[in-house]
């Protein structure tokens, strides 16, 4: 047996019957697929990377009760020290895509984490769901699982609760209900990184109201359950002409799908929220569930953002624009956003609190990330585009143009630059498209605008955990220190 979980073990796992539909067919192997093969095996390396000797420590450790070493997303921090030494190794994962995998397998494990730290919150609602989950949790944790989850239901009407949507089954709900667990019916968005995962977190983090019961559950469920069918949204992957053209979406198209449950059955003991409006919200705001997958997501955003701001440089570089003044102060107004990123991570961590026996960041740090960063990334993205001008289109149509050699003659005096050769330049150029513009850059601005809801809904967040009191209370004093009478006695006394 490996010491740890490998890339090949886990590319093994998916192939598993899975029923995953793309362009008109049913997929008969995620693995080898030609909309899927590269971007599996990317999350496949991460497996490899925490397994090579080198990085076994900084990547992994001992779980209670597993047999081999799993990844740190798992792990529970019981300090602060413990806290940066997982945000190190999440980092690690996140630099292996540049932070372009936003379902590396460290999100679901973060957001797990944070349910099972408030395990009491399940324990008060119900013992018997609050066992299922922690059985759960060491089940996934010990197997190392790649998790992804769906938590919305999907857009119709979205003026009506999901109950009163034209079919009551658009959102997944329970049918049934019996001696075994429990029956579902309807879909969920949107699976990233659901083809690539072993096990999909079905719940719903929208708030539900009275009627809406059979859509308030939570429960786990293998990608090749029966009845489950992932409906897959174009590949980027498939139309990458090849790594030089897109050397992003070739390999790290994490993509996203909906999900259908066709009658799904889920057995009692990875049901962990039965038809429960109230536990549903709780189960991401009374636990630290919601702050520890977005702590995750906003480290992955650090590391992306510094990936961004090498971009920026390097067009100014390429380009010969680098030594103008408006150019340093567009770059030194990109630096300062990166060092905010990197800034609000390490003060979530540093003004994280225990909770029991485990350390949680704090939540008002996180959501202010939160809130910022969605605002962030397409004026990060805008920016980098008033930096480059043409030359993100200003390119050969495809790397076969470079195989003609009288076209790659012309490519030679056409493609030209102060810091590097014609092929530096246009191989630079077409990694800054496919992080800028392409179908997959568009993809992954839509993705750091929306993942964590929409920014009226982190701002609610922002706005639930701010601490008020401690800036009313300076007006109050202010206030306190003056009063009408004491104004209007000295106006009479300097009239006497
Ligand atoms: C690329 C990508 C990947 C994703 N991956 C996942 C995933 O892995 N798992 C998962 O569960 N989900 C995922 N999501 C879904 C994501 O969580 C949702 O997009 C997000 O919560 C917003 O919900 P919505 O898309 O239904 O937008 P809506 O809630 O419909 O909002 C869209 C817009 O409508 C307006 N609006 C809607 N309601 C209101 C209101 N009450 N008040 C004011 N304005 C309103 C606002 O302008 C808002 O920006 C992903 C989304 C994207 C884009």
């Amino acid at each position: 047996m490996e010491i740890c979980k490998t890339g090949a073990e886990h590319i093994k796992s998916l192939q598993d019957g899975r029923a995953v539909y793309i362009d008109g067919e049913l997929v008969p192997d995620v693995t080898t697929h030609l909309a899927f093969r590269n971007s599996v095996a990317s999350a496949a390396s991460l497996y490899d990377f925490q397994a090579a000797p080198e990085n076994i420590e900084r990547m992994t450790f001992a779980l209670d009760g597993a047999n081999r070493r799993v990844s740190r997303g798992w792990q529970i921090p019981r300090s602060y020290a413990e806290m940066v030494e997982r945000r190190r190794a999440l980092t690690a994962w996140a630099e292996r895509s540049f932070g372009f995998m936003g379902r590396s397998p460290d999100h679901l494990a973060s957001a797990l984490v944070g349910q099972r730290i408030g395990l009491d919150v399940f324990a008060r609602y119900n013992e018997a769901r609050a066992k299922a989950f922690a059985g759960y949790f060491d089940y996934a944790s010990r197997s190392d699982l790649f998790l992804t989850y769906v938590i919305i239901n999907p857009q119709a009407d979205r003026s009506k609760s999901a109950d009163q949507q034209q079919d009551r089954f658009l959102a997944a709900a329970v049918v049934d209900e019996d001696n075994e667990g429990i029956t579902m019916r309807g879909a969920k968005m949107l699976a990233t990184g659901g083809i690539m995962a072993n096990e999909v977190l079905v719940t719903c983090i929208q708030p539900l109201g009275q009627g809406e019961e059979p859509y308030a559950v939570s429960f786990a469920v293998p990608l090749n359950a029966k009845g489950l069918k992932v409906l897959s949204r174009k590949s980027y992957e498939e139309s990458a002409v090849s790594v030089f053209d897109n050397p992003l979406a070739s390999r790290f198209d994490e993509n996203d799908a909906i999900l259908y449950f066709d009658d799904v059955k889920v057995p009692w003991d990875r049901v962990f929220i039965n038809q429960n409006t109230a536990m549903c919200l709780k189960q991401f705001h009374a636990t630290p569930a919601h702050i520890y997958q977005n702590y995750q997501a906003q480290i992955r955003l650090m590391v992306k953002m510094r990936f961004l701001l090498g971009i920026a440089r390097r067009i100014a570089e390429t380009n010969g624009v680098i030594n103008f003044p408006q150019v340093k102060e567009a770059l030194g107004n990109l630096a300062a956003q990166s060092t905010m990123v990197d800034a609000l991570v390490h003060a979530m961590e540093v003004k994280g609190a225990m909770r029991g026996a485990y350390f949680v960041p704090d939540a008002h740090t996180l959501y202010s990330a939160q809130v910022l960063t969605q605002q962030l990334y397409p004026e990060v993205i805008k920016a980098l585009r008033e930096l480059a001008g043409g030359g993100l289109i200003m390119l050969p149509s495809s790397v076969a143009d470079f195989a003609d050699e009288t076209l790659r003659e012309l490519i030679g005096r056409t493609q030209r630059s102060p810091a590097t050769s014609s092929e530096g330049r246009v191989k630079f150029f077409k990694l800054a498209w496919d992080t800028i513009g392409s179908e997959f850059a568009s993809r992954h601005t839509q993705y750091e605008m929306f993942y964590a809801g929409a920014n009226f809904v982190t701002k609610g967040h922002s706005f639930r955990t701010f601490d008020w009191d401690r800036c009313t209370q300076m007006i109050d004093h202010m206030l306190d220190g003056y009063t009408l009478d004491d104004e209007l006695a000295q106006c009479r006394r300097a009239a006497e």
